[in-house]
């Protein structure tokens, strides 16, 4: 068999095989074999790691997607200067994603604008993008869905969107109040997800205001005890950073000094 057709029939496997990123790449890369003289061992690696490296990319945007957060944020943007009574080293610590490994939740409190959402969106998408599967939902959302999967028998079916995920994101619990039927939703998730997997929760409502939230201090109660278990707790007391426009300028950098 010469040449040509022996690359035409590689290409062929390739693309059968769905290979394509190996296979649009073939001809550039086997000029480049001849060109810096490589071996057919260092051909095959760099073909095969193109491929790879376009299937981890796939997947990510994939994971990315089904997860489906409402913007995309980093931990990049976030200014931890605006923000100093935020442990900064907690931070540090939590983007390792260790606790995404070992099954630990985090919860973020703190008045609205100080930057929960941000947090814990950024920790959410740094977790997609090191392979977890993970999930954001508003603490509302989670309870209708579910209670409308309920009312079409398919409840079982729908929390497993809930419990699957190495990672879920719930956000903004205490913004409403939750009826009897929302408050068993978020506990049912919340206990199926114990100690298998983590939750990242955002609340504008203290621990102590959450028999209030729910309507029920004993499922309150319970639903506390298994967040709060080999948890970080982060109580972000700063000013809302939607508003920094509006503080006083002494407390702005570069504002005017104090005038007595
Ligand atoms: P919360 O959830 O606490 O109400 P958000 O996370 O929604 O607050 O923050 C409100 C807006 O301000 C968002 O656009 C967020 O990205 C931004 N933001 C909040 N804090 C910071 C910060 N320290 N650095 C950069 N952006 C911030
Ligand atoms: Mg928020």
């Amino acid at each position: 068999m010469n040449e040509a057709s022996s690359y035409q029939r590689l290409r062929e496997h390739l693309t059968y095989l769905k290979l394509d990123t190996a296979a649009e790449n073939l001809s550039p890369e086997l000029d480049r074999a001849t060109k810096e003289k490589l071996s057919a061992t260092e051909v095959l690696e760099r073909l095969l790691e193109l491929e790879v490296e376009a299937t981890q990319a796939r997947r990510q945007r994939g994971r990315l997607r089904w997860a489906r957060y409402p913007v995309h944020k980093t931990l990049a943007d976030f200014d931890f200067d605006f923000q100093p009574n935020l442990d900064r080293k907690v931070l540090a610590e939590l983007s390792t994603l260790r606790f995404v490994e070992d099954h630990r939740n985090v919860i973020l409190l703190g008045p609205p604008g100080v930057g929960k959402t941000h947090l814990a969106i950024a920790l959410g998408v740094a977790a997609t993008e090191a392979g977890y599967r993970t999930y954001f939902t508003s603490a509302s959302d989670l309870a209708q869905t579910l209670q409308a999967a309920h009312l079409e028998g398919l409840a079982q079916l729908k929390l497993r969107t809930y419990t699957q995920p190495s990672l879920l994101v719930i956000d903004e619990l205490g913004y409403l109040p939750l009826d009897q039927a929302s408050a068993n939703w978020i506990f049912q998730v919340v206990s199926r997800r114990y100690d298998r997997g983590s939750v990242i929760l955002t609340s504008n409502r203290g621990f102590s205001d959450w028999g209030q939230v729910f309507a029920d201090q004993v499922v309150a109660g319970a639903i506390v005890d298994r967040l709060l278990h080999d948890a970080t707790v982060l109580n972000i007391r700063g000013h809302s950073y939607r508003m920094r426009a509006h503080q006083e300028p002494t407390t702005r950098k570069g504002g005017p000094a104090v005038v007595r």
